[in-house]
């Protein structure tokens, strides 16, 4: 039997970082791996998948994903303008490229084409704006 049938993208965040999960007795369920969001748990494999793929969120929902998607994004730039002020430049890359990820995925794309912004101006002012010690 080959499993045709996908979860879709997540309805709340967007990301296709969804995958579907074994919850012990015989309940499968998809979850979100980027906002945590999980489908209702519909029994086989299959009917979870198709609950999921059916799922849409309520305003309110959609609301509440991109204002946490938005505030995480916020803490990421915040952690990396800190690590940047610390000389460094591997982490701020990381962390901007996530935040990125994130507020692309909530639909977010002002916050999203900032967050790529600075980390390529970080790039391109190594060495001229840094304090090394
Ligand atoms: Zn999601």
């Amino acid at each position: 039997m080959s499993d045709e049938l996908k979860p879709a993208a997540c309805p709340f965040c967007g990301h296709d970082n969804v995958d579907v999960f074994y919850e012990g007795s015989s309940d499968w369920y998809v979850m979100c791996g980027m906002c945590i969001a999980d489908g209702p748990s519909g029994g086989s494999k299959i009917r979870a998948i198709a609950a999921w793929n059916t799922r849409r969120p309520t305003p309110e929902q959609s609301r509440e994903t991109r204002e946490r998607a938005e505030s995480d994004a916020l803490t990421l730039v915040g952690h990396a303008e800190y690590l940047r002020g610390m000389g460094q430049s591997d982490m701020p890359s990381w962390f901007l490229g996530l935040a990125e990820r994130i507020a692309r995925g909530a639909g977010l794309m002002t916050l999203a084409d900032r967050c790529a912004a600075m980390d390529r101006s970080a790039l391109g002012r190594e060495g001229s704006d840094a304090d090394q010690a």
